[in-house]
């Protein structure tokens, strides 16, 4: 029995020398990384390693000095880089972070408690769309702008896909969180046009068919928030039908009683008005405009000409007091290329200041 025991002790005793020892040697990592043929790495100290840790990190909080840093950021191009840097970290006890946009509020794809490693999948951005079956398989590391503009181009402009507004956003982080933008109110959210994706579990195992016959994941991946579930390293997506005619119209409106009565007033309208209307609000605080009240951009898009959506808007919420020149006519990449609501909003706040 004593025998026994001091086994277990040494054993143990083993099992912790061995991890911690290979959680604090970067070269261990970086060994195993070379041993494995994963060659696109940077380590804390190297050239590159600033550009790449910064490159897609939207909240520069993370950037300051007494965030944790990653000690290696490993940047796959296939699925199966992503599997064996995980396994190389997963011998050493290395923590995970994933990153494909990098704009989670939190810095939850680029920093960490424990000594960790960034695997950035920004060099996994292969769209392809099938316009007959209206599908798209993307790599996890696409963002919103490329998916946009890949579906928009080969489908002559008559598909598009439900997700958020800001062209640098990862589609992985985003569906993960649900994904919200000018098709919404139509379609939904973008986790609700997944039908399938690929995921490296937490053993390092590729599941190439996560939909239907693994109902807990899939379910978990369309909501339940990024960097938890194994690592995805693709997804297909439902596509959906877009008019040939959208208007786009962005207002300013400053005055805090203003827009106050303005967002009440669409809160009444909006659930009768039909789901091809999207309005969305972006506030700016008085320390941002630079006025001596508050400013907000509505911003939004009609299915139909610009006719048709006065029209509509005069009808239903005349006191936006929308005219012609707020408006912009044309297909959905003409209109909805993110760059509009960006440029028009960015412009009108600064001509504020
Ligand atoms: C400027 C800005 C504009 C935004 N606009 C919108 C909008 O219009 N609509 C909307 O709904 N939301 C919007 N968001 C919120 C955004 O959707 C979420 O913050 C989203 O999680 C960001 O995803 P990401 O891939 O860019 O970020 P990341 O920081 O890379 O990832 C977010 C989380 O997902 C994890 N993750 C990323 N990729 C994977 C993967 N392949 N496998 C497993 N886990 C992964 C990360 O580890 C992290 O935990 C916006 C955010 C910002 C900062």
């Amino acid at each position: 029995m004593r025998q026994f025991v001091l086994c277990i002790t040494i054993f143990c005793l083993l099992c912790t020398y061995t991890r911690i020892n290979a959680a604090t040697t970067v070269d261990s990592l970086v060994g195993c990384l070379r041993s494995k043929g994963v060659l696109n790495y940077t380590t804390s100290g190297s050239p590159f390693y600033s550009t790449a840790l910064d490159f897609s990190m939207q909240n520069l909080r993370f950037t300051e000095a007494g965030v944790p840093k990653p000690a290696v950021i490993i940047l796959p191009s296939t699925a199966q880089e992503v599997q064996k840097a995980w396994t190389c970290m997963l011998r050493g006890g290395w923590a995970l972070r994933v990153r494909n946009g990098g704009h989670s509020y939190e810095g939850l794809s680029s920093s960490a408690s424990a000594p960790f490693a960034i695997i950035d999948l920004i060099n996994m951005h292969k769209i392809t769309v099938n316009v007959q079956k209206k599908t798209a398989w993307i790599e996890a590391g696409v963002r919103i702008g490329e998916l946009y503009h890949a579906i928009a181009s080969q489908s002559s402009n008559r598909l598009g896909f439900p997700a958020g507004t800001c062209s640098t956003v990862g589609m992985s982080g985003q569906i993960m969180g649900g994904g919200y933008g000018m098709l919404s109110r139509k379609y939904g959210v973008a986790a609700d046009r997944v039908l399938q994706a690929q995921v490296i579990d937490g053993n390092g195992k590729l599941i190439k068919r996560v939909s239907t016959s693994n109902p807990d994941l899939f379910w978990a991946l369309r909501g339940g928030g990024g960097g938890a579930w194994g690592i995805v390293v693709a997804w297909k997506l439902k596509l959906v039908d877009l008019p040939e005619t959208i208007t786009t119209f962005s207002l300013w409106k400053t005055g805090k009683q203003v827009i106050t009565d303005l967002v009440y007033k669409w809160q009444t309208i909006a659930p009768k008005a039909p789901p091809e209307l999207f309005i969305a609000i972006y506030m700016a605080g008085i320390s941002y405009t630079g006025s001596p009240d508050m400013g907000a951009s509505f911003y939004g898009q009609y299915w139909g000409t610009i006719n048709e959506t006065l029209a509509l808007l005069n009808k239903i919420y005349p006191e936006l007091g929308l005219s012609e020149s707020d408006c912009k006519q044309g297909n959905w990449m003409q209109v909805d290329s993110l760059v509009f609501y960006v440029l028009e909003i960015s412009n009108r706040m600064h001509s504020s200041l």
